[in-house]
């Protein structure tokens, strides 16, 4: 890969974060404090005043994910409650947003069902030529990138230099590759949104996510909507993300360095009709991917003979949980088709876990021979 672009965050230092400001006798693992209320006689100042505002353990969090992104973070209870935070801090009547008609598609219900309703005018474009039509009148651009589950890819750099120039805000949902495997904000994007139900929390036990910004006025935007609209982790959960992030880095790693292996396995095998994945030369995303990300991500995506086989090879694999989401320890996939996406019906998105690569091969194989 060239050399990437971008400031990769010091992850040593992230281990250390916390432990290099302890004083003696405090916990090393962070603390769950699991309370509305705190003591507060007097003026509140500068003090964890109310649960709904503050609470130690997410403060802490947001100081391990803003190290990770290079920008201010705020934590979501999911994907889901830190996009539609991006989305309702940006955006007014009257404005208009541009949506992939190819991404997760909850973030084209959000838009369908609740923007267009107060009053704010939905466009959707495939990833494969977004850019195209250009930007000029549109407030808000989503960009998803790669594409769940299409794994298409856009510039982003290129995208977030237009949007700017028509006057609108960029955001950029990160959850395929995490800030290790891609750096929005380091290519001018104005908002970095991800679920960290996948990777970032990545043993399949939290569903959280975060929204990332170096704009201080959509920091404050964003802020606010958490604190009146209440759309706050709970800490508990923030705990988990928390750990889960300690090791997200040689998670991620291995997760990576297999899909890899497994992609170039995959593309030889006679059973895989057509597959998409970033880190393969031939493959339509590899090119801009390559001057892009640090990473080519955990997720494959293949097309089988038919949906049956497909069905068959997710539910008899034994290194393979059949089940939606992605970015687990554990390898898991499923057919998109299932839930509407426009794709083909033997269509599988595999996100690879953290087994040893050969006993997944092994597997993989296996169960692709008996079909
Ligand atoms: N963004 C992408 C790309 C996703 O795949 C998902 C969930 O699958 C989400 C956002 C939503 O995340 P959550 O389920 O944590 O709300």
């Amino acid at each position: 890969m060239d050399t990437p672009k971008h400031t990769q965050p010091n992850l040593g230092e992230m281990l250390h974060l916390r432990g290099n400001a302890l004083s003696k006798g405090e916990p090393i693992a962070l603390p769950l404090v699991q309370s509305s209320m705190f003591h507060l006689p007097g003026m509140p100042e500068d003090f964890s005043n109310y649960g709904r505002v503050h609470n130690p353990t997410w403060a802490q969090l947001e100081h391990v994910l803003a190290h990770l992104e290079g920008a201010a973070c705020l934590a979501f209870p999911s994907g889901m409650s830190a996009i539609s935070a991006a989305l309702f801090a940006t955006l007014k009547a009257g404005h208009r947003v541009l949506v992939p008609s190819d991404g997760y598609y909850v973030t084209r219900l959000l838009a369908a069902q609740f923007l267009a309703q107060l009053g704010v005018e939905v466009i959707e474009r495939p990833t494969q030529g977004f850019a195209e039509g250009g930007f000029e009148g549109i407030d808000v651009v989503f960009i998803e990138s790669p594409s769940n589950p299409g794994l298409d890819v856009i510039d982003l750099r290129a995208v977030a230099k237009a949007v700017r120039a028509a006057g609108g805000i960029s955001i950029v949902d990160n959850t395929t590759l995490t800030p290790l495997g891609q750096r929005p904000l380091d290519l001018d994007v104005d908002i970095v949104v991800a679920s960290d139900t996948k990777a970032m929390g990545g043993h399949s036990d939290v569903l959280m996510g975060h929204v990332a910004t170096r704009d201080p006025q959509i920091l404050q935007r964003v802020e606010d909507w958490r604190k009146i609209s209440g759309s706050i982790p709970g800490p508990h959960a923030s705990w988990l993300l928390h750990r889960g992030l300690e090791t997200l880095d040689v998670r991620f790693d291995r997760m990576c360095t297999s899909a890899q292996v497994i992609a170039e396995r995959l593309a030889a095998h006679p059973a895989i009709k057509h597959i998409r994945f970033p880190g393969l030369p031939g493959d339509a995303s590899h090119a801009l991917s390559k001057a892009q990300t640090l990473r080519f991500g955990f997720l494959i995506s293949v097309t089988l003979g038919s949906e049956a086989q497909a069905d068959t090879f997710i539910n008899t694999c034994p290194l393979i949980r059949p089940a939606t989401s992605f970015g687990g320890v554990h390898t898991s996939a499923e057919r998109r088709a299932r839930w509407g996406d426009v794709v083909d019906p033997a269509f599988v998105r595999l996100s690879v876990g953290c087994e040893p690569v050969e006993e997944l091969w092994q597997a993989i194989d296996q169960a692709l021979n008996a079909l």
